[in-house]
């Protein structure tokens, strides 16, 4: 055996040599080169791995040739323990050899896929959430070439290096990538963007506002999240399929024809009708969630927190509140800074596909309610209470106002470092539990609410069911409306 003196060379650099180029991912050595050069490497690689713990096992290793080689790969490699084929072998998840090889391992790879699409598709049956929330399962045949032009884009540097056998990583290096990957993001985002403005301009004016709503942002976060149910992000199938309903302005199946006012039954009317105080309670819901997360950052957190009378002081606007005994949504001590600062905030929600609404954008919407509760609340609370004021104003689709956006980012800042968790990972799980909020009472709204029932004759009356989706009566799809 020659004998080597023990180095620090690393290994990959005490094998380099002009007619082998080296690929080395973790302990997996690959060379390719001429065939005599391979069997030096070979050998080089035996007699040098030990010195560095390394011991390459010959019954895993392989030796792919063309076929007009394969005698004389034979005749170099005899001894050596080294399977040689000609048709190919798995390389680091890709495959490397003959087309009919690379057909074969690609064949195999499209089945195992559709495998599991097809597996999905059937749990999505029963269990639409679990299977496909959090999922964006996109076309593999229209992205394939992008994809591919992005792998190569990302990996040009490193395979630049791989190509020159240079065994050192610079900066520069790792800084192309890092602006690679960022242009990538790019023209993908651009991409996606013109695909959706030519797909938006191709529909009718009002699923053009609805996709609008759709994607304002916090609006989709119920259906990028995983269905965790520790964090009440799961929906079950009905209430699922009715989110995806609401999101894309479909129908909802089984809906009644009539609503128990007496008025027709529709998806507008169901989130704006008062009968069974379904928007008083999506109204709470929001406020006491709010008022949930403020204690665990404020002090003295107060629901519905009676404001003081007024003892001769003037208000400008005729539309201010100066009821004695009124009450805001949530006040809390501290939010904004001032340590003994009381900050109040009062909740609106309003569904903008209401009729009253349809014809304006829904920013000038966020705006006129925003100045709304300003004008009734804001001055009496400056001067009376000596405190700030923060109107919450939010879309039934998941949107949320300017002053809205501001306030979670600072309660999401100040979750960060009282949960000792990322201000990014805060505000994702608190846009996460906004939607889902809105969400759930959008559809209390449209399912909870069942008109007349009529409850098969052992009782024979009508009776009204005020109950919230997930405990209707079993019969009540079925029932006569
Ligand atoms: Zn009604």
């Amino acid at each position: 055996m020659a004998m080597y003196s023990i180095s620090v060379t690393p290994l990959i650099a005490s094998l380099q040599d002009p007619h082998v180029a080296q690929v080395w991912f973790a302990d997996d050595a690959t060379a390719g080169g001429t065939l005599w050069g391979l069997h030096d490497w070979w050998c080089k690689l035996k007699d040098l791995g030990f010195m560095y713990g390394y011991f390459p096992n010959a019954a895993k290793t392989s030796l792919i040739v063309k076929p007009e080689r394969l005698d004389e790969a034979k005749q170099q490699f005899a001894g050596t323990g080294v399977s040689i084929t000609v048709e190919g072998k798995r390389h680091l998840g890709a495959a490397l050899g003959s087309r009919a090889f690379t057909e074969a391992y690609i064949t195999e790879k499209v089945e195992s896929w559709s495998r599991c699409v097809r597996r999905l598709v059937n749990i999505a049956k029963t269990h639409p959430h679990a299977a496909l929330g959090g999922l964006g399962i996109c076309d593999p045949k229209s992205h394939s070439d992008a994809e591919f032009d992005s792998s190569v884009k990302i990996t040009s540097a490193l395979v630049a290096l791989i190509v020159q056998q240079e065994l050192t990583f610079s900066i520069d290096t790792l800084e192309a990538q890092r602006s690679a990957k960022c242009e990538v993001v790019r023209m993908k985002h651009r991409a996606h963007d013109e695909v959706a403005a030519t797909l938006c301009q191709s529909l009718p004016v009002g699923l053009q506002r609805i996709v609008a709503l759709s994607s304002e942002k916090g609006a989709s976060s119920w259906l990028s999240a995983l269905p965790v149910e520790e964090h009440g992000f799961a929906l079950h199938k009905g209430a699922f399929r009715d989110a995806l309903c609401l999101r894309y302005g479909w129908l909802p199946s089984g809906l009644p024809t009539q609503c128990v006012c007496g008025q027709g039954f529709s998806v507008d009317h169901s989130m704006n009708c008062p009968t069974g105080g379904y928007p008083t309670l999506r109204h709470n819901e929001l406020r006491d969630f709010t008022a949930a997360i403020l204690s665990e950052v404020c002090t003295d957190v107060c629901v519905e927190p009676p404001l003081q009378s007024l003892s001769g002081e003037t208000l400008t606007y005729a539309t201010a509140n100066r009821e004695d005994g009124a009450r805001l949504d949530v006040s809390a001590v501290g939010f904004w800074g001032g340590h003994h600062q009381r900050a109040f905030f009062d909740v609106k929600v309003f569904n903008p596909t209401a009729s009253s609404y349809r014809a304006t954008p829904v920013a000038s919407l966020y705006r006129r309610f925003e100045k709304e509760k300003r004008r009734k609340y804001e001055q009496r609370i400056r001067e009376v209470e000596m405190g700030s004021f923060t109107p919450l104003v939010f879309s039934t689709f998941g949107g949320i106002s300017g002053c809205t956006s501001i306030f979670y980012k600072r309660l999401a800042y100040l979750l960060s470092l009282k949960r000792e968790v990322p201000y990014s990972s805060a505000m994702s799980w608190l846009r996460c539990r906004i939607s889902f909020s809105l969400l759930r009472s959008a559809i209390a709204c449209l399912r909870g609410r069942v008109p007349t029932v009529v409850v098969p004759s052992a009782i024979g009356h009508l009776t009204l069911y005020y109950q919230r989706v997930g405990c209707l009566p079993p019969n009540y799809l079925n029932c006569s409306l």
